[in-house]
């Protein structure tokens, strides 16, 4: 816990962290070694330092979503995942940064700055920087971490904590764990309780789950998941434990590769890295098939009517009267929220707002809302053909291409180019998969 706290001190430039929970991680760490040294039954994560996306309700710890509107904001309970950590023997070392509640996929977008991808201070990344930018101040071009569970994927990747939680609803935990190299887990919708987690997208919203080795996500997801009485769309049956075998055989594992997914934007390196995998499956004794998700060209636009939509309602609760800012305004209550909300929010969170109560007007909703749920519904059911059809897994890349400069991801067409990073991503969170996990188990 010690080393944690004294790597998170030296790797603070990578801006990681929202809140470190020095105080409450010490006197864990310390409970911990007592009920060693006593001889006490231990939990299985004892003393083991964990950090948690700063969109998880964490009792007496402020939880700012990275935003204006929640700064001050301490939740009075714990996000079930969260107790779930805590009562395995977890040492909480602190809250990590996002794009503001989790709406991007950079991490660029919080209100306490962009978070650092550690691989910027990397030696090859270095020496490659150097010869590329003549004269250019070394440091001004450090690459993203990807979002919007950044904070969380560099604080797993700069050996600051074991595992980390994240939030998954488009692609949030995987993209940021491809671009800072650590595993990135989300779970099927249902596995894993949402109690706590500060809503983005209801329907889609999971938590996920950032480590080292797949070991590790494991061993942790074995821990979180299960039904939970405070979240309603948990599964009920009893989870079997998600130990992984020792050798691994993928002899007859049928795989596929979805060939709507060769799109063009995908840079020759991670196309590479893809076949090579295939490759090493096949080489292993897999047979690697190419299926196909005929209605992937429309997951991004679908997605972002479901999500804006989803927004606009969620958002509602911020107000300016139960939770985090007010603003001074008191001519009248509309006033208050207005001029509240204008400066809670910043203007990604403000625009999916609008963007959603435009597809939710009276006039709209069965052209934009109820479409794009039928879209939805012909999007997961691309899915489970596939999986009828025989395929045990689909081999995709996560994102388009390896991190890029901070300078290029902020560029004017950056909101287009990100949301079409999510392209690998967001469909599953659409599918949802509940089922298709049930019929695995049985
Ligand atoms: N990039 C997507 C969005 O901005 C997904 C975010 C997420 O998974 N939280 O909506």
């Amino acid at each position: 816990c010690q080393k944690c706290l004294s790597l998170i001190k030296k790797t603070k430039f990578l801006n990681a962290y929202i809140t470190v929970s020095e105080e409450v991680a010490l006197k864990q760490a310390e409970e911990s070694e007592k009920r060693y040294k006593k001889g006490h039954s231990l939990g299985d994560l004892d003393g083991i330092p964990v950090a948690v996306k700063d969109n998880f309700s964490t009792s007496s710890i402020e939880t700012t979503c990275a935003s204006n509107m929640l700064k001050g904001y301490v939740p009075p309970y714990n996000a079930t995942v969260v107790q779930k950590l805590l009562d395995k023997g977890a040492v909480l070392m602190g809250k990590t940064n996002l794009d503001e509640f989790a709406m991007g996929s950079g991490s660029t977008d919080g209100v306490f700055g962009p978070v650092k991808n550690p691989w910027s201070y990397s030696k090859q990344y270095r020496e490659k920087r150097k010869q590329k930018a003549h004269g250019e101040n070394e440091d001004s071009n450090w690459l993203i971490t990807g979002g919007s569970s950044g904070g969380s994927a560099a604080a797993v990747a700069a050996f600051t904590c074991f595992a980390a939680l994240g939030s998954d609803t488009g692609g949030s935990t995987r993209n940021p764990a491809a671009h800072c190299g650590v595993v990135g887990f989300k779970p099927s919708y249902g596995l894993v309780s949402r109690h706590g987690l500060i809503p983005l997208v209801n329907s889609m919203d999971v938590p996920g789950i950032l480590t080292r080795c797949v070991d590790d996500a494991a061993i942790v997801l074995g821990m979180l998941a299960g039904h939970d009485p405070k979240d309603s769309t948990t599964i009920q049956d009893p989870v079997k434990p998600f130990t992984l075998p020792t050798f691994a055989d993928v002899n007859k594992l049928c795989i596929g590769i979805p060939k709507e997914y060769l799109a063009p934007e995908l840079s020759s390196e991670v196309r590479s890295f893809w076949s090579k995998a295939a490759n090493l499956f096949e080489s292993e004794g897999a047979k690697v098939i190419e299926v196909s998700l005929p209605h992937t060209s429309y997951s991004i636009v679908c997605y972002h009517v479901l999500c804006t939509s989803e927004v606009a309602s969620n958002m509602a609760r911020f107000d300016g009267l139960e939770y985090g800012h007010r603003c001074d305004i008191n001519v009248s209550t509309e006033a208050m929220y207005a001029a509240t909300r204008r400066e809670g929010f910043n203007d990604v969170v403000r625009g999916r707002i609008l963007s959603g109560n435009f597809f939710l007007l009276k006039e709209n909703y069965e052209n934009y809302f109820i479409k794009a749920q039928k879209v939805r519904r012909l999007i997961a059911n691309d899915f489970v053909n596939v999986f009828n059809s025989g395929v045990d897994v689909l081999l995709t890349p996560t994102t388009l291409s390896e991190a890029v400069p901070y300078l290029e991801f902020i560029k004017e067409d950056n909101r287009t180019r990100s949301a079409q990073d999510d392209i690998f991503t967001q469909a599953v969170n659409m599918a949802g998969f509940l089922s298709c996990l049930q019929d695995c188990q049985q």
